[in-house]
């Protein structure tokens, strides 16, 4: 067993692993920049060491910083969170070196999986159906419109080193993705370092919907089931849902099987979720898979049972999973509401400032996954999430009920949230009826506003 851990990574999920690691009886570190000196995870960790400055670039993207952090303290393990470097096939690979066991797939699969392109090349040869487009990256604008002319428009363009919904652009025409190809190009070698593109089918009132995985070193695998992040801002979940209202049994098993088939494939270990998109008609197209833990994961938590984050450390450590599939059961309803310091009455602008009084609810059905606590400043560095608030029970509805209730019961003073949208989303007539697709929320926001503005006059 791993007995002490680098937490890489801050905010709500560093807390979320430090709790996991204590249940284990695992020591834990967190490695903090100077902007999160006063966070909750440096408070509940048993060391914490500041790694350096607040920009990212310095200290949650410095592999040298972060694994002499580990060193120096005597870590077994590093545990690298979402974001930041937990898909760099580099930092794992360096950590490995290091003798320090990375919480998470191998370098070698990381590597594949995080490049759309291969990732796409890797499930479709294991016969996972995905979406139309280019075989491999786009060599120019020119191949981008010879593939476009075969699949129809409209087409999406998206960086092959992609993530956060970032760097996407749609094209409706040819015009268009001429126009769109090189700035498509530019701002993915921007944001990612790499201005490689891919071409798909860009698919309408679709809904997202995404498999879990666990696989252990001894070569056993098995699946969580979905979760449904249809509700999206900007190709970005801000409310997720298990299981997915619109999957059943059936569906479910085939889904899951198609998942284990493209993991098995490439030997995967540890946990992970393959992307899928999924037409009205219950056809899925995978999209691309996340080698590490989700932000959504507790909804598959609280419907399963299943601790997602001990079994990492526990597969990490190279025990087995001693979970088999017919023991999976999708027993309840569970969704998770994404709480942001935004203010969504200004385009969802980031919100500054602190934290007055905090009450986060509670009660029979809820859990609150968060780092915040009256008198804490989130710092303006990073991403801007506050807290999940997880809410579930016996059906979609008892869950969702019971989420409004709980979105009343949070007060979170002196910053502004995404509370108002949240209990506005969860009460929506098409919402509620399941009917929602990912361009639904856009659509939805824009009548919201309408309605507050005029409530306002
Ligand atoms: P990222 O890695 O940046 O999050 P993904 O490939 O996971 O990008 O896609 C994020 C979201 O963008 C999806 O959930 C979906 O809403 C939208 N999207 C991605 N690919 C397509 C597509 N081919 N057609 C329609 N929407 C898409």
């Amino acid at each position: 067993m791993l007995k002490k851990v680098l937490v890489a990574n801050r905010g709500e999920i560093a807390v979320r692993i430090v709790r996991a690691c204590q249940e284990l009886g695992i020591k834990t570190v967190v490695a903090f920049s100077e902007a999160d000196r006063d966070s909750l995870a440096v408070r509940l960790a048993d060391e914490a060491v500041c790694i350096g400055p607040p920009p990212p670039a310095r200290s949650y993207l410095s592999p040298p910083a972060l694994i002499s952090a580990a060193i120096i303290t005597g870590c077994d393990g590093v545990h690298p969170g979402y974001g930041f470097l937990s898909e760099n096939p580099y930092f794992a690979e360096m950590c490995t070196d290091c003798k320090l066991q990375f919480i998470g797939p191998t370098a070698e699969t990381m590597r594949l999986m995080g490049d759309k392109v291969l990732g796409r090349q890797t499930m479709r040869a294991a016969g996972v159906p995905t979406v139309p487009g280019s075989e491999g990256e786009l060599k120019s604008a020119e191949e981008a419109l010879e593939i476009a002319r075969q699949i129809g428009y409209p087409v999406l363009l998206k960086p092959s080193a992609g993530g956060g919904g970032r760097g996407m652009r749609v094209a409706n025409d040819e015009n268009e993705l001429v126009r769109a190809f090189p700035m498509a190009r530019a701002e993915a070698e921007a944001a990612f370092g790499r201005g490689d593109l891919l071409l798909e089918k860009y698919l309408v009132k679709v809904r997202h919907v995404e498999i879990q995985v666990l696989a252990d070193s001894h070569g056993h695998a098995i699946h969580l089931g979905e979760r449904d992040c249809s509700a999206q801002r900007r190709h970005q979940k801000i409310l997720e849902e298990a299981p997915s209202p619109v999957v059943g049994p059936e569906l479910r098993e085939r889904m899951g099987r198609d998942a284990l088939r493209g993991i098995n494939s490439i030997g995967y270990v540890n946990a992970g979720t393959l992307e899928f998109l999924m037409d009205q008609a219950g056809n899925y197209y995978f999209i691309e898979m996340n080698t590490r833990i989700q932000v959504e994961h507790p909804v598959t938590e609280q419907v399963t049972g299943v601790d997602l984050v001990r079994w990492q450390l526990l597969i990490a450590s190279g025990e087995r999973l001693t979970l088999q599939q017919k023991e999976i059961r999708m027993a309840r309803h569970a969704v998770e509401c994404r709480i942001n310091a935004e203010d969504p009455e200004r385009d969802f602008l980031p919100a500054a400032g602190e934290v007055e009084f905090y009450l986060p609810p509670g009660g029979l059905g809820v859990r609150v996954d968060s780092h915040l606590y009256a008198g804490y400043t989130p710092p303006r560095n990073y991403d801007s999430l506050l807290a999940k608030i997880i809410t579930f029970g016996e059906s979609r509805d008892d869950a969702l009920n019971r989420m409004r209730r709980a979105l009343h019961e949070c007060i979170i003073t002196g910053i502004k949230t995404t509370i108002p949208f949240q209990l506005a989303l969860i009460d929506d007539p098409t919402f509620r009826a399941a009917q929602h697709h990912t361009g639904y929320v856009a659509e939805l926001l824009h009548k919201w506003k309408d309605e507050r503005a005029a409530a306002l006059v």
